[in-house]
């Protein structure tokens, strides 16, 4: 564990500053941004945007410690304020998830499937990227059976620079009706899964597309924050996610987006507008530009 003023000290920023709010909550400012977070909390902020560690700060004292791979991976990144160096041939590979009997989530007020809405948000999407100056391949264009590694070999084959999974959410039943985007990649090496679903996660194991960690960090970061300004600001957070098959064999930066709800009403009417859907395009275009 890391003191946070001691490691603001030793970048030479300004001190932590105790924030008294229920709970408590511990703010370091950066050159590029304010990093806020709580004793025994996953969620952090950065601004105002949520960003998931993965293990919760602990008090000792009058001190707050963070994690050395939650500073290393997140906060590092933040301070630095790197921005993502756009690749010179500037190929994405946008991948509409689910298709043909993958009918993926269904929305709980017009009862069309996430396969069909996820399409309509990449085909959206591609001539908008290309205006930007992007190449843009799409791993389906219409309604076809696709296997997760047919995804990842699609961009494999093309050499893509970046890979962007377009999802949309639903809960159970009895889970109450959250509402709200998520946005996940790979977690690094050590850290814990902000979410397994039942799978197994091994801190331990390593994938390809763990050399890109800040990479993925950084978009899934500027993808997230954009499309928070469509959705209302229901952040669910900047989260990560081994399981995800789709992104840990990817050799290029990958995220993977759960743009909404479709189980929850509110949020399921809205995804079902088509306004909506050229908004969620929009703010994910202008986050690559
Ligand atoms: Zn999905």
């Amino acid at each position: 564990m890391i003191s946070l003023n001691q490691w603001a000290a030793q970048k030479q920023l300004g001190a932590v500053r105790l924030r008294p709010l229920h709970p408590p909550a511990y703010s370091v400012p950066t050159r590029f941004g304010v990093f806020t977070v709580r004793p025994n909390s996953l969620s952090a902020f950065w601004g105002q945007v949520e960003v998931r560690l993965g293990f919760p700060p602990e008090l000792a004292g009058d001190q707050i410690y963070l994690h050395t791979l939650d500073v290393q991976k997140i906060l590092e990144p933040l301070a630095n304020g790197e921005s993502v160096a756009l690749p010179a041939t500037r190929l994405v590979v946008v991948d509409p998830g689910h298709g043909g009997t993958h009918t993926g989530t269904r929305n709980i007020v017009t009862g069309r499937y996430e396969k069909d809405y996820t399409l309509d948000w990449a085909l959206r999407l591609a001539p908008l990227l290309r205006q930007t100056g992007w190449r843009v391949l799409l791993t389906r264009t219409n309604d076809v059976t696709l296997s997760l590694a047919d995804r990842v070999a699609f961009a494999e084959a093309h050499h893509a620079d970046l890979f962007l999974s377009l999802h949309f959410n639903s809960t159970g039943s009895g889970n109450g009706l959250p509402a709200g985007l998520e946005t996940y990649y790979l977690p690094p090496v050590g850290m814990p899964s902000s979410i397994t679903r039942g799978y197994a996660d091994d801190l331990h194991a390593s994938f390809p597309n763990n050399a890109y960690d800040t990479q993925n960090f950084y978009y899934a970061l500027r993808l997230h924050t954009a499309l928070l300004t469509v959705n209302g600001g229901k952040d669910r957070g900047v989260r990560r996610a081994r399981f995800l098959n789709v992104l840990s064999g990817q050799q290029r930066p990958a995220v993977l987006i759960e743009g909404g709800y479709l189980s929850n009403p509110t949020e399921a009417r809205q995804i079902a507008d088509p306004a909506y859907r050229q908004k969620l395009a929009l703010a994910v275009a202008q986050a690559l530009e």
